[in-house]
């Protein structure tokens, strides 16, 4: 297209050659730079969709994989590893199987949802996160303590379908397959065993709206999330390939696990067993019964056929953990000095000094950035201005370091 002053003109946005720097003429037509590259970009995203879209050309790592993946990050927790690479494993294959097998007829194959049971700081969000990563489905965390039922303030539990639609850019069909993981499933129990007749808010309404989610039905979903937006249009989102991982602390469990443990050691079948009992790591034998009297009502409990637990991390674990996973702190903290061109390391006694105080005032694997993050500001703070090109953190310093904020941590522990 030619305008009167026999400038060429953008056929698409109507722009001159002189505003859009080079136009390309062709048989009845013209586009400009600009609109090329809109196009090129148009034509990569929808490539990209079809792409995301097709199952087929999906990865499947074995469990194998999968579990070799977790080691470099999450350090013990052997039989969860095992328990969740298998069950993303069979994720994967479920969405294959129901992409080429559409026939009514065809075999059901359930879904594996998983609760993982172990104490705060374990690692139950770290094993999420970093199946996440290695993962090319949506991925989100949901928070449990901040459901309610509908209706009532609190966040509606569908709205943890807005965020997996959040993740998957409001893409529908990659969301319907994406992994989400509850944190905190333990909070929303029953407040006592007996079902009561007044309505529990927090509780088993909670698990009930849970329940819809879990089972796979076509939900309605509110693309902006809670009820800020009333004027927005639900999107419709199938659950029934969506995989839902639990996490809970279940604090006092272990309680409940032991005396089921007793009662089933006086009848005479497993007393043969009795011995055999580790006291000191009971929630290695917890049961999905367990989560029952701890208050989570059977039909939910029903809908996670899969339950692991977390071992508590002993002082060899967080020593390893100091050290030995892929983005460690102390590996991260090297890295931070690198980039200021100081080589910065640690001696053994330091770095099981940093166990000792994380020990000593139960602070757990969490805590262990803390103190670390502790011991090091002031060397942080003077990194820009120091001229020498070493530094070596020993145990003298660990101390005196940490003597001077101690009081912080106590609070904590
Ligand atoms: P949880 O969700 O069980 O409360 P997190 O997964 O958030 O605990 O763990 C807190 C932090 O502690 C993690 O970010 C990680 O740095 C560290 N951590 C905990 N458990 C492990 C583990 N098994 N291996 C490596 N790091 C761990």
């Amino acid at each position: 297209m030619k305008n009167t002053n026999n400038n060429k003109v953008c056929s698409f946005c109507g722009r001159t050659e002189k505003e859009t720097g080079f136009i390309i003429q062709g048989n009845g037509g013209a586009i400009c730079l600009n609109c090329c590259k809109h196009i090129v970009n148009i034509i990569e995203e929808e490539e990209q969709k079809a792409k995301i879209n097709d199952v087929n050309s999906l990865q499947i790592k074995t469990p194998k994989e999968i579990k070799n993946y977790l080691d470099q990050y999450v350090i013990g927790q052997e039989e969860a590893k095992k328990v969740l690479s298998v069950a993303v494993y069979n994720h994967y294959k479920r969405l294959k199987y129901y992409a080429n097998n559409l026939e009514s007829d065809s075999v059901e194959l359930d879904k594996s949802n998983i609760i993982i049971v172990g104490q705060t700081g374990t690692g139950k969000t770290l094993l999420a996160k970093t199946i996440a990563r290695m993962l090319n489905v949506p991925f989100c965390i949901a928070d449990a303590t901040v459901l309610t039922e509908a209706g009532y303030v609190g966040e509606d539990v569908e709205n943890i379908l807005t965020r997996l639609l959040q993740e998957a850019d409001y893409n529908v069909e990659a969301a319907e397959r994406g992994i989400v993981f509850i944190d905190e499933i333990d909070k929303i129990a029953r407040k006592s065993d007996n079902p009561s007749i007044t309505r529990d808010v927090s509780g088993e309404g909670v698990q009930q709206a849970l329940l819809k989610l879990l089972e796979g039905t076509i939900v309605n979903v509110p693309p902006q999330g809670g009820r800020k937006h009333p004027e927005q249009k639900f999107i419709q989102i199938n659950t029934r390939n969506i995989l839902f991982i639990s996490g809970g602390a279940f604090n006092g469990i272990e309680r409940i696990i032991t005396s089921r443990l007793k009662a089933n050691a006086i009848g005479f079948t497993a007393s043969e067993h009795r011995d055999e009992i580790n006291r000191d790591n009971v929630l290695q034998y917890i049961k999905p019964q367990d989560l029952k009297t701890f208050g989570l009502i059977p039909e939910l409990i029903g809908r996670f056929p899969v339950l692991t637990h977390l071992d508590e991390l002993n002082r060899e674990a967080l020593r390893q953990i100091l050290t030995e996973p892929k983005n460690s702190v102390i590996k991260q903290y090297e890295k931070l000095f690198e980039i200021d061109g100081i080589k910065l390391s640690f001696d053994t006694a330091a770095l099981d000094c940093f166990v000792d105080i994380a020990m000593e005032y139960k602070l757990g694997a969490r805590g262990l950035r803390g103190i670390i993050e502790n011991v090091m500001t002031d060397l942080m703070f003077e990194l820009p201005n120091t001229n020498g090109k070493q530094i070596k953190i020993t145990k003298e310093f660990v101390i005196t370091q940490f003597e001077r904020d101690k009081e912080k941590f106590r609070d904590i522990a």
